[in-house]
């Protein structure tokens, strides 16, 4: 048995790497080992603009000195702002604040549900959604992603999830039934691999909608604010959802999310019907501010877009090297996907050893996410690393086939 596991009073529900970080600068974070670890993991998409940036910890400072938390029972004239700036920024006119993912898309289906309810249609409360699909770890949200791996185990299956394939719109429409309500999907879905969805599909889905009167919900809770090179992936489709989800990269690393809708999609959420204690909170708003204030100034997304072309380019040239190792380049934006001809839990391992950070998703995809400050000289030194852990692989592979 492995002595740091057995002395882990932690629940051992994650696959660790044997490394720990005590600090961070930008794309750089130091081991407790003292050692230098470029990151192009990002925290799985949230450290949107990179470590220790000087204007979030300034906000987050300034606010620890003078207010943490109030609960949701008196005014809140940060989060008021954070409000009007994502709204002023979308299609939505509302704006719902929670603390993490699965509870923004909680949220989002409840709301969903409440609007049918409210119109007459109660019946109306299941969500499509589709296969590859991941909107976090609730127990209503494993009924949505509808994965085998995370839904073994915990019971029934959260009734109100009806899965599709991707990218075909006559199974949707075959899918919708009398109870149908919305549908849900992440415009690029991440944790499945980086798969890209046509903007048709989704223009398709918005027509469908539209004419059954289902509510439309994106889960853009990793596609979101920067990563793909607009403020919000829908951007890309030319149709927006009723209903978005944001949560990862929208506090920078802060836990927190929201739920954004037009006022006809939240109908039914009225004085009571919907809370979080934390939702909100004083020291989230005031880092979200904070990260808008970089993420949305002038150039920003299209300096963010620029270097997402210019890294798939020289990826695609990696892959040419490494046709071995390389199946697939793909993404938008700093959303990348590098798919795999062995598992990406190996690849990220070498990376590793390379001392470059990347996370594995499903389809035998490794992603790279660098946060969306990275500079082109720090691009092209994880483009080297990549390179080296490629290398690594195929070393690898040479020594089983022989
Ligand atoms: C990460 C993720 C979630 C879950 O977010 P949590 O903060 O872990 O609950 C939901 N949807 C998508 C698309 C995600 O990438």
């Amino acid at each position: 048995m492995n002595t740091a596991h057995a002395t882990s009073a932690i629940v051992p529900t994650y696959a660790r790497a044997n490394v720990a970080f005590e600090r961070g600068e930008g794309c750089w974070l130091v081991s407790t080992e003292g050692e230098r670890y470029l990151d192009f993991g990002a925290g799985i998409a949230v450290t949107s603009v990179g470590h220790a940036h000087p204007h979030l910890v300034e906000a987050l400072t300034s606010q620890g000195s003078k207010l943490w938390h109030v609960s949701n029972l008196y005014q809140n004239p940060e989060g008021e702002r954070f409000a009007r700036r994502l709204v002023d920024a979308t299609f939505a006119d509302l704006a719902f604040f929670a603390n993490s993912g699965a509870e923004a898309n909680e949220a989002a289906v409840k709301m969903a549900r409440r609007r049918q309810s409210i119109d007459g249609r109660p019946e109306r409360y299941r969500t499509l959604t589709f296969e590859g699909a991941f909107h976090g770890r609730t127990l209503a949200m494993i009924a949505a992603g509808g994965q085998a791996k995370y839904l073994d185990g915990f019971g029934p299956k959260v009734d109100g999830f009806d899965q599709i394939p991707l990218t075909d719109l006559a199974a949707v429409e075959a899918a919708i039934g009398p109870g149908t309500g919305s549908i849900m999907i992440e415009p690029i879905q991440g944790e499945g691999g980086v798969r890209l969805v046509p903007p048709a599909f989704l223009r398709g889905l918005r027509e469908i909608c539209d004419r059954h009167g289902l509510v439309l919900i994106f889960d853009e809770v990793q596609t979101g604010v920067g990563r793909t090179g607009r403020f919000f992936a829908y951007e890309h489709c030319g149709v927006h959802p009723d209903i978005l989800t944001s949560a990862k990269g929208i506090g920078g690393g802060f836990p927190m999310s929201a739920c954004l809708a037009t006022a006809d999609a939240a109908r039914g959420l009225t004085v009571g019907v919907h809370g979080t204690t934390f939702g909100g909170n004083p020291l989230a708003m005031a880092v979200g501010n904070a990260t808008l204030d970089v993420i949305l100034a002038p150039g920003f997304l299209e300096r963010v877009a620029r270097l997402g072309l210019d890294m798939r380019q020289r990826l695609a040239e990696l892959k040419d090297r490494h046709g071995a190792v390389i199946e697939e380049v793909r993404g938008e934006g700093l959303l990348i996907g590098l798919k795999l001809k062995s598992p990406p839990a190996n690849f990220a391992e070498e990376a590793l050893k390379q001392k470059l950070l990347v996370i594995p998703a499903g389809d035998n995809v490794v992603r790279v996410l660098p946060p969306l400050v990275v500079t082109d000289e720090e691009l092209a030194e994880g483009v080297r690393r990549l390179d080296a852990a490629c290398a690594a692989v195929e070393e690898r592979l040479m020594v089983a086939m022989n």
